[in-house]
């Protein structure tokens, strides 16, 4: 099973086998919802499962609802709570991968903006290899959507029609990855991952007005690399050829972590080796989270000892 046995269903804790929504429910019908990957992490150290980023996914999410003029939006206290009684009711004490969905749940027509349910599941999952070796990407022939259209920057179940083309091009043509530009030829982002490169020293990731999702792991590595390792961080269009030109590349997500491109279109980035700079970053991240670093306690949201 693809996920841990106790799932939460508007609040209440249910059987994996119960977690149910009508088959005519807004959600299916319109593709009419919004959601957030969420990592937990574990450090056997403390003996505590540590959800990282927890408000900022919670907040985000509540944007979404409120873009897609769901009614209610609810509260962040009530998403929190969804997400650590779910962790707590399967007893997980491992890395831990969590999805909440908000979605319109009647069988009602377009402009329905209730009833709204809200479905939290997680289950263990340990780093993807990726993350130590890297990944292969083409940029797909597939264009993002654009602000104006299906916002990126909302993190609706919709959109992800447009990731998932993109990515089963990609695919299909032998690649572990796709990354996808902008309608007007500019670098976006991955299927599931901002993208960031390394040229002469300095970070640079496709501003947000790049039809991006504004991802807290982004947010996270710029943190990292301007106050821990003082690195310049620029926010910038990237057009299609200069990301051939980087000396280092990666990309980033909740659930994909930091994982380093060695490769884009068969042509080596750099040395087509995993980068120094991404390697720091990777080392930084992975101790951040699981509270092996001291900075932002507040970004480590505790499970059992409270
Ligand atoms: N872009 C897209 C399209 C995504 O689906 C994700 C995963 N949520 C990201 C970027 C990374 O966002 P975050 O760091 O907030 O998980």
């Amino acid at each position: 099973m693809p996920t841990a046995r106790w799932m939460c269903l508007n609040g209440d804790i249910v059987d994996y086998a119960d977690c149910k929504v009508h088959a005519f429910s807004g959600a299916v019908k319109y593709g009419a919802g919004v959601f957030e990957g969420i990592r937990a992490y574990w450090n056997a150290d403390d003996k505590e499962l540590h959800v990282f980023r927890l408000r900022e996914h919670a907040e985000r999410l509540r944007f979404g609802m409120r873009v897609l003029r769901f009614d209610p939006v609810y509260p962040v206290d009530f998403l929190e709570d969804c997400v650590l009684k779910t962790l707590r009711a399967n007893e997980l004490r491992e890395n831990t991968h969590i999805r909440m969905i908000a979605f319109l749940s009647g069988d009602d027509e377009l402009p329905a903006t209730s009833p709204v349910g809200l479905v939290v599941g997680c289950v263990p999952r340990p780093s993807a290899q990726s993350v130590a070796k890297g990944i292969r990407c083409r940029i797909g022939s597939i264009q993002r959507i654009a602000d104006n259209a299906l916002p990126p920057r909302v993190k609706a179940t919709a959109n992800y029609i447009n990731n998932r083309a993109a990515e089963l091009e990609a695919r299909r043509d032998g690649y572990d990855g796709v990354l996808m530009l902008t309608a007007q030829g500019k670098m976006s982002e991955g299927a599931g991952a901002c993208f960031f490169m390394v040229r002469d020293g300095a970070l640079i990731t496709p501003d947000v007005t790049s039809d991006i999702l504004e991802s807290i792991t982004r947010e996270t590595v710029m943190r990292l690399a301007r106050d821990v390792f003082n690195l310049p961080v620029v926010e910038r269009q990237i057009d299609r050829t200069e990301v051939y030109a980087a000396d280092e590349a990666f990309w980033c997500g909740s659930g994909q972590e930091i994982v380093p491109i060695i490769e884009i279109d068969r042509l080596a980035v750099g040395d087509g080796a995993v980068g120094p700079i991404t390697q720091r970053i990777q080392q930084a991240y992975f101790d951040l989270v699981r509270g092996q670093r001291a900075e932002w306690p507040e970004w480590r949201r505790p499970v059992w000892n409270v």
